[in-house]
């Protein structure tokens, strides 16, 4: 007999920081989620090892050069194998499934996204840069196909939460964020900084590509926009607070001066949890905070001269129509070419202000409009890498 309460999960990016601790709240509630379709990039291995524990009914290998060796690996399992960035947009739409986790890093979400939203499936947003590219858009669409968009982000999660059950009027969004592993650089020992460097979080232990977002706060400019997009304020209402210890996750300002917050264990698989059994609250295994060891909660202010990024983000919204879709290209140029050491820290954020100023502003794009403005920034922004090395 099926399950009636049993939700089935298509999880885009099942091999990545979030993809597996999605699949770790999957494995705690085996009798409430159901890992119906899982995706990787090019991590096959890993992807048949969780194909095998987790038994979903078809995975995506993306890189179509890993094809066979999936499809081989899996012969003998109940499961189907695909492949190619078609694919992606073709299994949010399998009937059974009950609910889409985007956990792909950068532009890839954007097209399965927008197709599991077609299809009317209900989405858990960790992939961020589909709403910083076209939040409008997406917004938009999901309003006409009354689909839910559930934030996964940590900091989306606690507004999220400091929200429920509010009917009156947002004063202001309290962004926190933890500063990176350069908050307390200068501007000089910036310039020589190491990709090893900015891969080392304090806090948290994500994918590479968030990682290094995190340390130019291009990652906080995301998140403005992100929340811009979310709940629907205004910019200008949304304050980025560093605070070091990521226990607060972040808060609303009410009109009455009320501030409500979210606070815990800077632990993912919290937000990613509610994202899937919302509106439930389950019950977790997961750390609690040990008040007796909390010794600070502090707040600063972001120091825009070091991380102009997150100027940039806040720029990109006022100017509207493609400007965030060029931003967030030109920094995913910028950012596997400082990974690469092909581009320094501090260039990074000179790349994405020269590609905007160099890319046609267009008011209302359409999805063709995104894809193409996508494409072309990335030219740009790998020729003014190329002169400056
Ligand atoms: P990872 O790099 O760890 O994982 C990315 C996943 O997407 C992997 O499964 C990867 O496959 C797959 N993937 C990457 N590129 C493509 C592509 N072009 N086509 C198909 N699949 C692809 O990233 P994270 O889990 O850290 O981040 C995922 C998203 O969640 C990002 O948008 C990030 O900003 C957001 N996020 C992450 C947080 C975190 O704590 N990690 C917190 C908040 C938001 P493969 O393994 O084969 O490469
Ligand atoms: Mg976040």
């Amino acid at each position: 007999m099926t399950n009636t309460k049993m939700k089935r999960v298509c999880i885009l990016g099942s091999t990545g920081s979030i993809g597996t601790q999605t699949l770790q709240v999957i494995s705690e509630h085996p009798d409430l989620f159901e890992a119906y379709v899982l995706t990787a990039n090019s991590r096959a291995d890993l992807l048949i090892q969780q194909a095998k524990e987790y038994k979903p009914q078809c995975v995506v290998i993306a890189d179509e050069s890993k094809y066979e060796y999936v499809r081989d690996a899996l012969a003998d399992d109940p499961v189907q194998v695909y492949t190619g960035a078609e694919a992606l947009c073709q299994v949010v739409q399998m009937e059974p499934v009950d609910i889409v986790l985007t956990a792909l890093v950068g532009f890839s979400g954007l097209r399965p996204t927008i197709s599991a939203i077609r299809a009317g499936k209900p989405i858990a947003l960790a992939n961020k840069e589909t709403l910083v590219v076209a939040g409008e858009l997406i917004t938009g669409l999901c309003l006409e196909h009354r689909v839910p968009l559930l934030p996964v982000d940590s900091e989306h999660s606690a507004i999220f939460q400091s929200l429920m059950g509010e009917v009156s009027a947002v004063e202001k969004i309290i962004l926190t964020a933890s500063g990176g592993p350069f908050r307390t650089f200068t501007l000089d020992q910036l310039r020589d900084v190491t990709p090893a460097q900015a891969l080392k979080h304090p806090n948290w232990d994500m994918g590479a590509k968030i990682t290094i977002d995190s340390a130019s706060m291009m990652n906080k400019g995301f998140e403005v926009i992100e929340a811009r997009w979310l709940f629907d304020v205004a910019p200008d209402k949304i304050q980025v607070v560093v605070h070091p210890q990521s226990i607060l996750h972040s808060a609303v300002q009410f009109e009455d001066g009320a501030v409500k917050g979210q606070l815990g264990m800077p632990d993912m698989r919290v937000p990613i949890q509610l994202a899937l059994s919302y509106p439930q609250r389950l019950k977790s295994s997961f750390p609690r905070i040990d008040w007796w060891d909390l010794k600070d909660l502090t707040f600063e202010k972001p120091d825009a001269e070091k991380f102009r990024c997150l100027q940039m983000a806040y720029e990109a919204i006022r100017m509207g129509g493609n400007a965030a879709c060029i931003v967030n290209a030109a920094n995913e140029v910028a950012n596997l070419a400082f990974r690469q050491e092909r581009c320094k820290f501090l260039q990074m954020a000179d790349v994405i202000e020269q590609t905007l100023q160099r890319i046609p502003h267009q008011e209302k794009p359409t999805l063709q409009d995104y894809l193409d403005c996508d494409s072309e920034t990335r030219i740009i922004a790998n020729e003014i890498i190329n002169t400056k090395s």
